[in-house]
């Protein structure tokens, strides 16, 4: 089979890097790829909403698979102009329809879906400057801290968490007015659940779902998850307090209904479903859905996936899944995102990562990295992620930060709290 994998994240050099132990593949191409995914398939220069050239050059090198790596092109409708395409609909398209996508590019759509499934998530109201007012009465009937959403997309920033009942009024009033653009001219305002977050992941083909293992993540770029929001700075699965009662119920009283909810509406979705959830006194509420994998999880999850992944997205292409097995390691995986200083905010690129040769028993998920004539520099934030297995999770920390502190380049950072406050819970 042909793939082509849409992306250029840890994410998508996990996929790849999965892909590629598949007996199914032939060739594989990532566009447009890190320097990860150069040394196991082949970089093409294609933007991942680019539909146009992405039909060119799926057409011109037969390409049989699409699997998208990435939000972007799932919100922006790439399965549905694969399949209202007929030189195009014969390649099977991994990831949800433009409308299966609005459960993450609409943080509305995703709450009026969790409603009319009875999925358990916090209450909340959606405003527009219409109904601001509206919006102030429900923010008056909740308790502190307010929790304040824009309704689109906004790269992982556009969710506001508030002490002060004014301030919240002011800031759902800036949101309203443009604050993060077009994505917050519609605002959800939710209440606050307390409780520890994790993450569940299942791939689905609309009819039947595997459950992936689940994973933790760590946003805040500093110790103790404190400082500014990132993309992620580590990740660990399994997750220590996800025992079986809670597994269960996250099963029966979000998974299902989910996938249960998009079939009875015929929303047709053939992928990843993301679901952030928060245990709250041993009880699971969603957060948020997503509709690919998360970065770093990914890099956590896939591992841990013992099974071929062409076979399973086979399965979800020909809607089959029912008739597959998922075999998982039960191992810890332990993930250490290596980042460039200044990250989340400015930071310099183009620095030569020296050591990861010396690396051994851990796998390297490139995130922006390139390849130049000198050797693999850095190309972005988040630069190398430092995945290690271990019969514990102590071990698997270890054997992680062991090899993280082999590699080198200026300005590096790296969090070196992460996991450990599920130490705890083992
Ligand atoms: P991401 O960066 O995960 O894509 P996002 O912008 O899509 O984030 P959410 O995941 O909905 O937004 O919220 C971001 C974070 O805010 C959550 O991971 C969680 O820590 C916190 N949060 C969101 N909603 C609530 C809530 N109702 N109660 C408590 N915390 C919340």
């Amino acid at each position: 089979m042909n793939v082509l994998l849409l992306g250029s994240g840890g994410r998508e050099h996990a996929l790849a890097w999965k892909m590629r132990q598949s007996k199914e593949l032939n060739k594989l191409f990532i566009a447009p790829g890190n320097a990860g995914t150069a040394a196991i398939g082949t970089n093409i220069p294609l933007g991942v909403t680019d539909f146009g050239s992405i039909k060119k050059f799926s057409l011109e090198n037969d390409i049989d698979m699409l699997v998208v790596g990435p939000e972007d092109p799932l919100v922006q409708g790439i399965y549905d102009y694969f399949q209202k395409d007929e030189d195009l609909c014969h390649i099977a398209v991994i990831g949800p329809s433009k409308r299966g996508a609005q459960l993450e590019g609409s943080k509305d759509f995703a709450k009026e879906f969790m409603m009319r499934h009875n999925i358990p998530t916090a209450q909340h109201t959606t405003v527009t400057l219409e109904t601001v007012e509206e919006g102030n009465r429900f923010l008056e009937s909740l308790q502190a801290p307010y929790v304040l959403k824009a309704d689109g997309l906004a790269a992982g920033k556009g969710v506001l968490i508030i002490n002060d009942l004014n301030e919240a009024k002011h800031k759902l009033w800036e949101m309203l007015n443009g604050m993060f653009g077009a994505s917050s001219r519609k605002v959800v305002i939710e209440e606050f659940l307390s409780g520890i977050e994790c993450s569940f992941f299942v791939l689905t083909d609309g009819k039947s779902y595997k459950i992936l293992p689940e994973a933790k993540d760590y946003k805040r770029v500093g110790e103790g998850d404190t400082g500014l929001n990132t993309g992620g700075m580590g990740a660990v699965s399994p997750v220590p307090f996800v025992d079986e009662a809670f597994r269960d119920k996250v099963e029966k009283r979000i998974i299902i209904p989910t996938i249960d909810g998009l079939r009875k509406e015929s929303i047709d979705y053939k992928g990843f479903i993301f679901f952030g959830l928060i245990n709250v006194n041993g009880d699971p509420y969603v957060i948020e859905y997503n509709v690919r994998m998360g970065d770093p999880e990914t890099e956590v999850v896939l591992p841990r996936v013992k099974s071929d992944l062409l076979t399973l997205f086979s399965g979800v292409a020909m809607e089959t899944l029912d008739k597959q097995s998922l075999e998982i390691d039960n191992r810890f995986a332990v993930t250490v995102m290596i980042v460039s200083g200044g990250y989340p905010g400015t930071y310099e690129k183009g620095k030569l990562i020296y050591g990861l040769d010396e690396v051994d028993d851990s796998i390297l998920f490139h995130a922006g990295t390139t390849l130049t004539e000198e050797g693999v520099c850095t190309s972005g934030g988040r630069v190398i992620a430092v995945t290690s297995f271990g019969n514990t999770l102590q071990e698997a920390l270890t054997k992680s930060y062991e090899n993280v502190k082999k590699i080198s380049f200026e300005n590096m950072y790296f969090r070196s709290d992460i996991g450990f406050d599920l130490l705890r819970f083992v």
